[in-house]
């Protein structure tokens, strides 16, 4: 299975200075390939393809010590498929009829992340990580480096100066036993964050929500200061802390929820909301980016995976309207919070929504797959 595993840096002032020179140049460089890119598409009309970029690109590596001294060859052929990918993603766009967006050029200050080989440039030494023109990084391993993991390696800069490497690999199949045991219903509420069908709801925890009120409060702090001032950095980082801290937060939070979720259950169904189709939506599109519903399916999918647990995705529509008890549609408003039926069904209006969707899974198509 495909895994990631993120370990925070802690560069000393010179090391510091040196991975900024390598990010600057990064930037450089992918900016100078995308110009000639750009420059070949408006005279020829042709895409250039990877090959021809490192061809050249390795030239003005050796040539040109000080703008590009201190890339390693590998990050830089990442770097140019980097690229790559994103043109052939514009050449596709642009022949479904889309109207994309040309690549944009990057400033410095969004240029994030560098890719390595293990081995390459990169490589542990001792407790320490090493890398190339950098030196002997100091490394928390909060928890050990899985050995499928030791392959791709990515060095990136986030929340103001803060460092992290991630290791990705296969780290092998899993085949875990079968789960016998309960199965549940999950509805993505609007007002609570997740509603089981077993009556269990689970609210965004209250220390997140205050964090969400000292963000907004920060950001319109921010967003009164002459741009670009010192103050208006300072603010600045201290929101971009702010929004780190929330993010580790809620992901904290998500990975306990599905943990528990996938030890505790052994059939999981979950509704096919489509993230687009939220975002569409005026109404819903803050709570839907706000509960992460991406990060909770991803979460949810991988753990299940490793616990042998199923997850059934079911159709969504009118699981909110319709009664669980005769299946009869009630209509209701996104302020109606309780679900009361004619035929005596009283429930939680996510609740309700939750046993429809276990039911649908124990009905539908799907479930002969599963089992
Ligand atoms: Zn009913």
């Amino acid at each position: 299975m495909q895994r990631t595993y993120q370990y925070r840096l802690y560069p000393n002032q010179e090391q510091q200075d040196a991975l900024d020179v390598i990010m600057r140049q990064s930037c450089l460089l992918y900016n100078e390939a995308l110009e000639h890119r750009q420059h070949v598409y408006k005279h020829t009309g042709q895409s250039v393809s990877f090959p021809a970029q490192w061809e050249r690109f390795r030239e003005d590596r050796k040539a040109r010590g000080e703008d590009f001294g201190l890339l390693n060859a590998t990050s830089v052929q990442q770097l140019l498929r980097r690229l790559d990918k994103t043109f052939a993603a514009f050449f596709r766009r642009l022949k479904q009829g889309d109207k994309p967006g040309f690549p944009r050029f990057k400033p410095a200050q969004r240029f994030r992340s560098v890719e390595y080989r293990y081995g390459d440039g990169v490589r542990f030494k001792g407790d320490k990580l090493y890398l190339q023109h950098v030196g002997d990084i100091g490394i928390r391993l909060h928890r050990s480096v899985p050995g499928g993991c030791l392959k791709h390696v990515v060095l990136s800069r986030k929340a103001g100066n803060r460092w992290f490497v991630s290791f990705q690999g296969d780290d092998g199949e899993v085949t875990p036993e079968p789960k016998s045991g309960i199965a549940i219903g999950v509805d993505m509420g609007l007002m609570s964050l997740l509603a089981f069908s077993d009556g269990t709801l689970i609210d965004n925890p209250r220390w997140l929500r205050r964090a969400l009120r000292r963000l907004r409060h920060a950001q319109r702090t921010l967003a009164r200061k002459t741009r670009f001032s010192s103050r208006w950095w300072q603010c600045k980082r201290r929101v971009e802390a702010l929004y780190w801290k929330i993010a580790n937060q809620r992901r904290d939070f998500f990975h306990r929820i599905t943990h528990r979720m996938t030890n505790e259950f052994a059939l999981i169904a979950v509704e096919n909301i489509s993230p687009k189709f939220m975002l569409a939506n005026k109404h819903l599109s803050l709570s839907a980016s706000d509960a992460s519903w991406a990060m909770f399916r991803s979460m949810l999918d991988y753990k299940a995976e490793r616990a042998g647990c199923i997850v059934i995705e079911v159709d969504a529509q009118h699981t909110s309207q319709a009664c669980s008890g005769c299946g009869r549609i009630k209509k209701k408003r996104l302020s109606q919070r309780w679900h009361s039926c004619t035929c005596g069904c009283q429930l939680d209006r996510d609740v309700n929504a939750a046993v429809n969707v276990l039911k649908r899974a124990r009905c539908g198509p799907t479930v002969a797959n599963a089992a």
